[in-house]
């Protein structure tokens, strides 16, 4: 597991409001372990302070880094409102930078897979694959994301 800072932000860099537990480079795919900084959150239905109920581990798949693949573990909080009259129960926080609820992959992940999808139609027409449209059976293998496929 690494622990230190200046190594740990080269993992997460411009994310304000996101701490890197560590890096766990056990596994065979390395994990980055990350969380929200705390602060007090609202119920969104009724305002009143929230409290954290418990924690629960979302794991990600993110960008490949230094050729290897690697996931994002996300010990993401999830609140109850404390308020009896208030129907709101629990949640579980949600940062759109991170990732999108209920997806296996991250942001800036998805983000990625798009522009390659964008590159990958302007490259075809070139190679003369204009009237062959993509299937599932068209593989195409870039070299930041050979790891996962
Ligand atoms: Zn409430």
């Amino acid at each position: 597991m690494i622990t230190d800072p200046t190594l740990m932000n080269l993992f997460f860099v411009n994310l304000e409001g996101v701490r890197v537990l560590g890096v766990d480079d056990e596994p065979a795919i390395p994990e980055v372990h990350i969380e929200l900084v705390r602060h007090l959150v609202g119920c969104s239905s009724c305002g009143v302070v929230a409290r954290v109920q418990d924690r629960s581990a979302v794991r990600l798949i993110d960008l490949s880094m230094a050729g290897r693949k690697v996931s994002l573990v996300w010990n993401k909080r999830r609140f109850i409102c404390l308020e009896p009259a208030c129907d709101k129960g629990t949640w579980s926080e949600v940062d759109h930078r991170i990732a999108a609820p209920r997806l296996a992959l991250t942001d800036r992940a998805g983000r990625w897979a798009t522009y390659q999808v964008g590159e990958i139609r302007s490259f075809l027409p070139q190679k003369g694959f204009e009237h062959s449209p993509i299937t599932s059976t068209t593989v195409v293998r870039p070299p930041l994301c050979r790891s996962w496929l």
